[in-house]
């Protein structure tokens, strides 16, 4: 494949190439940088790496292109602390676009996630069916069973991991604070506002009547309903009226990490038109890579004639439900437990919506926590997407960090608001024996708010 095609993937994007000043002052921001201590393996690196291929003074089918774009975790920590203003996730999703194209050329789990995102992600169906089978499996035991027994390590680390991938995201990893018998699998109803028993003192006097548009997102549906269904309960307690689209798809996060731009431009398009009936309404996620992607379609799209106005209005409505409860105000929920809790920031939650205090004033609102400061709770876990299973050494010792960030803190829940993240804390903490539930921040206020009496088991009103 010619430089030339990279050069004109990249050219709308060349100012902002060029706006790199070298200062360096990114590198220790990147952690793969500090794990390696190659420079093409750190922001700036990487930048020369596509300016010299766009230049046409590279091959973008050398291996230093490739290898160094691949180790990128995409975690945007670079963006966060460079003077210059390089805004560098949307050029990694450029080069990242070249790469794809070339990806006969590449390995077996490459070729695999290409596949999967062409024939299996852009078909809705064959998702739900795939997502099906994948709880089928999590819930039957055998997964279970064979990383216990160690027959999926025999089998190869890579395998072992994403059994344990899958396994960290079932309903028991994330399991409630149980003293009066309230089973996970059971949903509780919710009170209207007005008719909840909670004493007077927890309660807001007054809520701001709102609406929300609910995007539920392909793993977040398909692995963690549960998370999807504390969502709609909290708003609600909290006066949102929460209504979900039928019509959305997947977010196109993993497509366009992988570099397949045609991909999340389709889904784009189809999210867009789910949620224009109701422009006016926000449109809340609790995933921090679905959000910052949905936020980013203006910049995707911007070179369609079409929907690019529409997207740009579209991404201006991308909440995560910590910034919406900050923006209604939230009830105060009775204590869960006295066990220390430890909180984790989603990379693209922090640096691609700029939700850094919202989701710590949403676990605010639990009253009585025990609350435990996790260490470099801004780092990347490890996870990004499905870059723990591409390129799983890099990956291991990103997340082995964390863990021992994590045990630090003597926490035995951690809270992150990705499911990506997750699955990826809770795999390693699985694999490493650890007690620890992973759970999402507003499960945690959703327990506490059952704990106060917002919510009824037999549907019934007071
Ligand atoms: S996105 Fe993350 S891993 Fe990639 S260069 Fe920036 S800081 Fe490093
Ligand atoms: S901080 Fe910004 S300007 Fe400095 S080297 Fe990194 S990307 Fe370039």
């Amino acid at each position: 494949m010619s430089s030339a095609s990279l050069t004109s993937k990249l050219a709308t994007e060349e100012q902002k190439l060029l706006a790199c000043i070298h200062c360096g002052l990114c590198l220790e921001a990147c952690p793969t940088y500090v794990i390696t201590g190659d420079e093409n393996d750190g922001p700036r690196g990487r930048l020369y790496l596509m300016r010299a291929v766009g230049e046409g003074k590279l091959s973008n089918e050398s291996r230093a292109f490739e290898r160094h774009i691949d180790r990128c975790l995409g975690c945007r920590a670079c963006e966060q602390v460079c003077p210059a203003g390089v805004e560098y996730g949307q050029l990694l999703e450029a080069a990242r676009a070249e790469l794809f194209t070339a990806a006969t050329q590449r390995g077996l789990g490459y070729k695999a996630l290409r596949f999967a995102l062409q024939h299996i992600w852009l078909q809705p169906a064959r998702l739900k069916f795939a997502f099906a089978i994948a709880r089928m499996i999590r819930g039957s035991g055998f997964a279970g069973l064979l990383l216990k027994t160690g027959l999926a390590r025999i089998l190869s680390r890579r395998f072992e991991f994403g059994l344990a991938l899958l396994q960290s995201s079932s309903p028991e990893s994330g399991r409630r604070f149980d003293p009066e018998g309230t089973r996970a699998h059971e949903t509780p109803r919710v009170l209207a506002p007005s008719n909840t028993p909670a004493p007077q003192s927890k309660v807001c006097a007054t809520k701001n009547p709102a609406a929300a548009l609910l995007f539920s997102g392909c793993v977040g549906e398909g692995l963690f309903s549960r998370v999807n269904r504390a969502t709609v309960r909290v708003l609600e307690v909290n006066g949102v009226e929460v209504r979900i689209p039928e019509e959305q798809v997947c977010c196109g996060a993993l497509h366009a990490h992988a570099g397949d731009l045609a991909g999340a431009r389709a889904l784009a398009r189809q999210n867009i038109s789910a949620f224009s009936h109701t422009e006016n309404v926000p449109v809340v996620t609790n995933a921090g890579g679905c959000g910052a992607m949905l936020a980013s379609y203006g910049h995707l799209l911007s070179g369609d004639e079409t929907f690019a106005p529409a997207a740009r209005t579209f991404s201006e409505r991308i909440r995560d439900v910590s910034q919406q409860l900050k923006l209604v105000g939230s009830n105060a929920g009775s204590s869960i437990t006295t066990k220390p809790i430890t909180y984790d920031a989603s990379c693209h939650l922090l640096y691609g919506q700029h939700a850094g205090e919202a989701p710590l004033e949403m676990l605010g609102s639990i009253s009585q926590l025990n609350f435990a400061r996790l260490e470099g709770s801004e780092r990347c876990c490890g996870g990004a997407g499905i870059y723990n299973l591409l390129e799983p050494e890099l990956s291991r010792e990103v997340l082995a960090e964390k863990l021992a960030n994590i045990r630090a803190t003597g926490a035995q829940v951690l809270a992150t608001g990705n499911p990506g993240c997750q699955m990826q804390i809770g795999a390693g903490a699985l694999l490493a024996g650890m007690n620890l539930r992973i759970c999402h921040p507003v499960e945690l206020l959703d327990e506490s708010y059952a704990r106060a009496g917002f919510y009824k088991q037999d549907g019934s009103t007071t």
